[in-house]
């Protein structure tokens, strides 16, 4: 497997940064992941303006143009082979002295860009099942809205998922709101089959799925209502999923050891996760 690393593609294996990358030192960076099927990268354009509104909220100068991060990130994908996976772009501020404020501008940001195959098939016996969820405590610092690599709490949170059997974990606001999953979206269907999801303005990060699934949702004429709502409320729900770029509208069957609907993944939810492509921008 073939990485970029700051300006040369190496083996996977080989591919190193700095021991004083402040990514390293601090988690002082941002990244994204963009879904690729057919070879090609989903959404690339929406996973780029974020990627820049990241870098310019943590004052990181912009690596290089647009332009030559497609070219990389496509370049990745091509020498990895992959055609249905995801391709990981990472920029932090670079390698500096350890200094907890910024280092000098002449300090370049690094990038990194891997790619991985996922398996297609698995992914849609997953989808077919359904995954669980569990609810926990929102413990993450405000600025949930940067797509920033500091991850700990959701590497905790999805750990704690795991050890009960579970693929993901709902953060649960001061006010007893559901925000997103450690590394998604949360949604629910109301029985009246009104699509429920947080709005963008606070609590969560603006995710390019979501995003695109709204304007599906335009298109197919589902109700939408983008207010917050609670894990009794999702317990109650026809249906419960969550998108992101590596699940797209992945179904949700159980929320803390309860079932949601029949414990089957969604009629809507199906469908959604059925058309999204129609709708996305391949490039
Ligand atoms: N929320 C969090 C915390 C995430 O980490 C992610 C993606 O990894 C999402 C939401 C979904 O965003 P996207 O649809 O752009 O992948």
């Amino acid at each position: 497997r073939t990485a970029y690393v700051n300006g040369r593609y190496c083996d996977l294996r080989d591919a190193c940064v700095n021991v004083e990358d402040r990514g390293y030192q601090f988690a002082d960076g941002v990244y994204e992941v963009c879904e690729v099927r057919g070879a090609r990268l989903v959404d690339f354009p929406r996973h780029m303006v974020r990627l820049q509104r990241s870098l310019r909220e943590l004052q990181i100068d912009e690596p290089m143009p647009i332009t030559a991060l497609a070219i990389i990130m496509r370049e990745v994908v091509r020498r990895n082979r992959v055609t249905y996976g995801i391709v990981y772009l990472q920029v932090t501020r670079g390698v500096a002295r350890r200094d907890h404020a910024f280092p000098p501008s002449s300090v370049k940001p690094s990038v990194v860009v891997t790619a991985r195959a996922l398996d297609y098939e698995k992914k849609q016996q997953t989808a077919a099942t359904g995954i669980k969820v569990i609810t926990l405590a929102e413990n993450r610092w405000p600025r949930v809205d940067i797509k920033s690599v500091s991850l700990l709490p959701n590497v905790l949170a999805k750990q704690e998922a795991r050890e009960k059997g579970a693929y993901e974990a709902w953060y649960v606001d001061s006010d007893g709101f559901v925000t997103e999953g450690a590394s998604s979206n949360a949604w629910i269907v109301t029985k009246d089959g009104r699509a429920v999801t947080r709005s963008v303005d606070r609590g969560i990060l603006a995710g390019i799925t979501r995003a695109v699934l709204v304007e599906v949702m335009g298109a197919l004429q589902i109700r939408l209502e983008e207010r917050p709502f609670t894990p009794a409320e999702a317990r109650e729900a026809a249906e419960a999923f969550v998108t992101s770029a590596s699940q797209i509208v992945m179904p949700v069957v159980a929320i803390d050891g309860r079932v949601v609907g029949n414990g089957q993944p969604g009629g809507i939810t199906r469908q959604l996760r059925e058309e999204f492509h129609r709708f996305s921008a391949f490039s």
